[in-house]
């Protein structure tokens, strides 16, 4: 008569085979449970970011309680400075029917060269009164410069003097109490637009812009002065 026992190898890969398959079903059930906690954390970030955003969106726009206009007293004679034909629309078209849509704020308008680069100074320059048409600026708002020293050039730095000089004679002589310019870096790193920030910066500079009237805005910057 023989017994037989069976192989001690055979055994240990049996068990090891049924830790392997517990282990693997406890790590998913782990992964899974984490997954359905993450989704529910999401879920209730979601809500609440949601929640808040129609909060803020009541306070603001609908009940006005919050405002992140710090000088909008300022913004009733406001002068745009643009440098060429087009940039009204190309750059500052919303913010201008913004202002030309609000009661009591008059808007202009100076542009520094009519543009002609191209050899088209006078159709870019009637192309400019018909934008301002839309946008809502009367012609006799609107002033377009021809200075010899301000060419219509991507390589020519104006003379910041020049630029400057003009724009404090219409600050004063329309009494301008927001100026709405280009940034440091023109917008479009154009050295005709980037002038006029330097022009604008130096009046401030030397103080020549009267501070408790007249807030700069620089484009994109959304940065006041005053
Ligand atoms: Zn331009």
């Amino acid at each position: 008569m023989y017994i037989t026992f069976p192989d001690f190898n055979e055994i240990d890969h049996r068990l090891l085979l049924e830790d392997i398959c517990e282990w693997s079903h406890n790590l998913f059930l782990r992964f899974f449970q984490y997954l359905v906690d993450t989704a529910g954390h999401l879920g209730i970030a979601c809500i609440l970011y949601v929640l808040l955003n129609i909060l803020l969106y009541i306070l603001i726009i609908r009940w006005g309680v919050v405002s992140f206009n710090r000088n909008a007293r300022n913004f009733k004679r406001v002068l745009f400075v643009i440098a060429h034909p087009d940039d009204e629309c190309m750059f500052f078209g919303p913010t201008i029917l913004n202002y030309t849509r609000k009661e009591n704020c008059t808007v202009y308008l100076m542009c520094l060269s009519t543009g002609k680069s191209y050899g088209m100074g006078s159709v870019r320059k009637n192309e400019l009164y018909k934008s301002c048409q839309v946008l809502g600026i009367p012609q006799n708002h609107i002033m377009v410069h021809n200075h010899t020293l301000l060419p219509d050039a991507m390589d020519v730095r104006w003379p910041i003097d020049v630029v400057a000089e003009l724009i404090s004679k219409n600050i004063d002589s329309l009494g301008i109490t927001a100026l709405i310019t280009f940034d440091r870096y023109g917008v479009s790193n154009h050295y005709n637009h980037c002038s006029i920030y330097y022009g604008i910066a130096s009046l401030i500079f030397n103080e020549k812009i009267p501070k408790d009237n007249c807030g700069v805005k620089r484009f994109q910057d959304v940065l006041f002065l005053t």
